[in-house]
């Protein structure tokens, strides 16, 4: 499981990426984030690589979403993936949490920044007060794609994620969580920690590039209490 070690010190909050080990084959979720400190209950959208925000304020089903914000300690939001990256998102005035999952399609389409701005709208704050954490995910030693794919974020970001990529031949290199950190940041967020390695280089972490059909998924979380 990785931290951010700031987030670790704050203790009206529990959060974490799973790794391979803490990630349960039979999917019970709930256990691993009992496991991990925090009581739940646990409350996991139907991802859909969208960009819809669902605001969480008592356990049961949200539908699809790729992300979900909570402004209270009666729930625990999470994301699942495999190669996808999941950010979990804090407010400095300790009134909102959010865990988003951001695949190329949900990050290209937006799901970043409208996470960040129904935060704000829940919280009551401002993206400078936001503290994002971009967990294990792709990294472009193992993610190839298509002119296509830059073309749908140049469509809608122009050249805010320029700097995460790379030209290979007639694809490009993508990297995704790069591509997210300039897109927070251009929605205002100034704090960006990193942590964890590739999903596909590491076997300590699921990946769909490396396993598959035959790839799990891992869980990260964020929760108040
Ligand atoms: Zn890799």
């Amino acid at each position: 499981m990785w931290h951010v070690a700031a987030w670790r010190a704050v203790p009206t909050m529990a959060h974490g990426f799973l790794g391979r080990a803490e990630s349960p084959p039979n999917g019970r979720w709930a256990d691993a984030v009992e496991a991990a400190g925090h009581p739940g209950p646990l409350v996991l959208p139907r991802q859909v690589h969208g960009t819809t925000v669902a605001r969480v304020a008592a356990p049961g089903d949200v539908g699809d979403a790729d992300a979900v914000v909570a402004s209270s300690g009666d729930v625990v939001v999470g994301v699942v993936t495999a190669d996808c990256v999941p950010i979990l998102l804090r407010t400095r005035n300790g009134a909102g949490v959010a865990a988003v999952h951001a695949g190329w399609r949900g990050a290209a389409a937006g799901v970043v920044e409208r996470a960040v701005e129904v935060l704000c709208g829940v919280a009551a704050t401002t993206p400078a007060e936001i503290e994002a954490a971009i967990g294990p995910a792709v990294g472009p030693c193992c993610y190839r794609v298509g002119p296509e794919v830059r073309e749908t974020f140049q469509r809608r970001t122009g050249e805010t994620t320029a700097l995460a990529w790379t030209r290979d031949g007639d694809r490009y290199r993508l990297d995704l969580r790069t591509a997210v950190t300039l897109l927070l940041a251009g929605a205002g967020v100034r704090t960006i920690a990193t942590v964890g390695p590739c999903t596909s280089c590491s076997l300590e972490l699921h990946s769909y590039r490396r396993d598959a059909v035959a790839a799990g998924r891992q869980l990260s979380f964020i929760g108040l209490r």
